[in-house]
């Protein structure tokens, strides 16, 4: 089949602006887009930058969007998206610096952020002779997060690093949880402190992209909750997030759903005069948009009565 590859460009070395090269390349059914690469490099321009590794769908090295969808170039068949016309797209993962075509910035997308996770065993040496086995059955959980590719579909699919860059993000979060929960660790409470400092656990919205993005079934999303729930539990929070969860769930209870202006006012705090004022351009933007909710005038939802009982039920079952 013949394909058209519509090719991400920017090259530094030039003048730096992105654009794009059509290739038309003739590919048997069973081709992947990485073939697709290959052959576009090695016949026809051998100026074309990507990365590519393993070719089985191990290493993540391919990573990149095809079609607008992220996904690996060396197990990405072609023929699957072709289905409604002969042309693919290809473009880096999003929101991130490209170096060179499809060659993005490995570093301060992921390894600069799992690097300041600290991503190694403090043993306790205390507690042991020498060695440090742990049972299969504790180790099963801790395995499933070792088997990571570190291909960064999470932290492509994720819903604040398009607006937040500096967000440690899943990938990092994840590999944090690998030794949060590693019994054998003595660092727990520092690497808490850690994941828990802005642009870290707290700044997750819970919007479980991360999780439908990954290969590996391996559940970032769940992974950072677990992190806030352990963080929660050992007294490490900050006070502004106490604020928000209370406020967010107050919300819920009374009226069935969320109150957005109620909750900026009480995570900022109703006694804190300086953060409030900061609000006041977002809350300005949004008038002028037609999107400010009046805080407290709230309409109850159909049906809110019923969550309520579920919130009081919850409460009884908690004490
Ligand atoms: S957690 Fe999943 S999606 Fe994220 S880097 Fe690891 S394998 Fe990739």
């Amino acid at each position: 089949m013949q394909i058209t590859f519509k090719v991400y460009r920017k090259d530094p070395e030039k003048d730096g602006k992105p654009g794009r090269s059509n290739y038309s390349v003739e590919l048997d059914e069973e081709a992947t887009v990485l073939d697709g690469l290959l052959k576009i490099r090695d016949e026809m321009d051998d100026t074309l930058a990507f990365r590519a590794s393993c070719a089985r769908g191990y290493c993540g090295e391919c990573t990149m969007r095809v079609n607008y969808k992220a996904c690996f170039a060396c197990t990405a068949k072609v023929s699957a998206f072709t289905k409604k016309s002969p042309e693919i797209l290809l473009d880096p993962l999003r929101n991130i610096p490209v170096i060179k075509d499809l060659v993005f910035d490995w570093d301060a997308f992921m390894w600069n952020k799992i690097t300041a996770v600290k991503p190694w065993l403090e043993p306790d040496e205390s507690s042991t002779n020498g060695e440090n086995l742990l049972p299969d059955s504790t180790m099963a959980d801790l395995r499933k997060v070792m088997s990571c590719y570190y291909c960064g579909l999470c932290d492509e699919g994720c819903t604040v690093l398009p607006v937040d860059f500096d967000f440690l993000g899943p990938a990092a979060l994840t590999k944090a949880y690998r030794f949060v929960f590693d019994p054998r660790d003595k660092a727990g409470r520092e690497r808490l402190k850690i994941a828990e400092k802005p642009k870290g656990i707290w700044d997750c919205v819970h919007c479980f992209e991360a999780s439908e993005h990954c290969p590996r079934g391996i559940a970032p999303t769940e992974r950072i909750i677990s992190i806030r729930d352990k963080a929660f539990k050992v007294g490490i929070t900050n006070e502004k997030v106490a604020r928000h969860h209370t406020s967010f769930a107050a919300s819920v209870k009374e009226s069935g759903w969320l109150d957005e202006g109620r909750l900026a006012l009480e995570s900022e705090g109703l006694t804190n005069i300086k953060g409030l004022m900061k609000l006041l351009p977002t809350a300005a933007r949004a008038m002028a948009r037609g999107k400010a909710p009046i805080p407290y005038l709230h309409p109850k939802r159909p049906g809110a009565e019923q969550i309520k009982k579920i919130f009081e039920k919850g409460e009884r079952e908690k004490k």
